[in-house]
């Protein structure tokens, strides 16, 4: 028989669920159909510039629509350059590479992110190096890196070396959580302080700011994506940021196959990438990038109303964006009590999903994957552990604002 302290948490579970369905549904009301967690919208010109291109018949990796991407992209976010790529992960690989990540390195990544940020380091034949994050923005945790690289960095040469693995540790790659801004100043003093660079993954965050200063600003480079699923999308695509005109160029170059500007002869000065942005995509991301302003205020109008709602559910809340930012609520988050164990996320989970409320945990944790389980990482990663088996993903699409119960 069942004792009766599990029957009676079994049932808290329950209500607790059924709690946040309602909660769900005061906000977003009732799901005739399957309401996904990010769903692209496109309602000003993006048929306009598409058709153009196609009219024109620059589709490809060449065109105005691609230049004034980037001029757009490095004027919105205050970059100064912008190189437009064909995903976030192309972006983050060449990012690495323009700092001088090299194979054999080391690189320091959050546990907690998407895997593209390990597989980018991976792709140089590099090796990420996993640490913790913390609470006030779910990105990394600039205090324990500070101890952490103390203890680990030796100096032989002049270059950083992991005392334990030998390898020479090349960067530190902060990522933006649902576009939550990380502690960038004192990632960025912890950086300086053991002579890393720091490369932004800035995939989730564009339209975020930290006292009023864009993500994607504050690392040598960052990456940008584009994606299906992020605050504005290309289809697919991804860029490069960076204040450096010199490290602009060397993007620009490495992206089109390391080719010498030339009218009519194929000459190549390195091994590059294959990595430019489309014209026909570019043209998509322009009109995008014409109404992020209204995304971002309608998001951030849903997680208000999400907090609202769930201010009424015991054992839970919303995560609000961290202090002196500014988010874009890419993806809404709820986090359950740090008490809460794997089955009440999952209960809840079963129960958005089952009334048409996607919803999704946080990623399985870097150093829990098969490619990665033998990676070297902080031994101490229990913030990022908690936010695993306590985060929920909910229906964060701007339309939603509009659709009040
Ligand atoms: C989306 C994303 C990427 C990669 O972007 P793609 O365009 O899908 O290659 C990288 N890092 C993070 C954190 C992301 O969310």
């Amino acid at each position: 028989m069942t004792p009766a302290y599990v029957q009676r948490a079994t049932t808290g579970t329950v209500a607790r669920a059924d709690a946040v369905v309602a909660a769900v549904q005061s906000v977003l009301g009732r799901a005739e159909k399957f309401i996904p967690l990010h769903e692209p919208e496109f309602a000003g010109r993006e048929w306009e510039y598409v058709k153009d291109c196609i009219d024109t018949g620059w589709v490809s990796s060449a065109g105005a629509y691609v230049d004034r991407f980037e001029r757009d992209l490095a004027a919105y976010t205050g970059a100064g350059h912008a190189v437009a790529v064909v995903n976030g992960t192309a972006a983050l690989h060449l990012a690495l590479l323009l700092v001088g990540v090299r194979g054999a390195d080391e690189v320091i990544v959050p546990t907690l992110t998407f895997v593209a940020t390990a597989n980018a380091v991976s792709q140089i034949g590099a090796v990420p190096h996993f640490v913790d994050v913390s609470m006030p923005a779910l990105g990394l945790d600039a205090e324990k890196l500070d101890h952490y690289l103390a203890d680990v960095l030796v100096i032989q040469g002049g270059e950083k070396i992991n005392r334990i693995t030998g390898r020479r540790v090349a960067a530190v790659v902060p990522m933006h959580t649902f576009g939550h801004p990380a502690q960038m100043e004192k990632l960025a003093e912890v950086c300086a302080r053991h002579g890393l660079p720091m490369v932004e993954d800035a995939a989730e965050s564009l339209g975020s700011t930290l006292q009023g200063r864009h993500c994607g600003t504050f690392g040598v480079v960052a990456a940008l994506s584009f994606n299906g699923n992020k605050i504005v999308t290309t289809g697919g695509g991804g860029a490069v940021l960076t204040s450096d005109a010199g490290l602009a160029k060397r993007a620009k170059h490495l992206s089109t196959t390391a080719k010498k500007p030339h009218a009519w002869l194929y000459d190549h000065d390195e091994i590059g990438f294959n990595y430019r942005m489309p014209n026909l995509n570019a043209a998509l991301g322009c009109a995008q990038l014409e109404r992020i302003d209204q995304f971002v205020e309608e998001k951030r109008q849903l997680a208000k109303a999400y907090e609202t709602a769930f201010s009424k559910v015991d054992g839970l809340k919303l995560f609000h964006e961290p202090p002196r930012s500014r988010s874009n609520y890419w993806l809404t988050a709820i986090l359950l009590d740090a008490a809460a164990d794997i089955a009440e996320r999952d209960e809840i989970l079963q129960r958005l999903n089952a009334a048409n409320y996607m919803a999704r945990p946080a990623w399985t944790l870097m150093h829990k994957l098969e490619p990665y389980l033998s990676a070297p990482r902080m031994q101490d990663l229990s913030v990022a552990e908690q936010v695993e088996r306590t985060l929920i993903n909910l229906p964060s699409s701007p339309r939603l604002a509009r659709h009040k119960a």
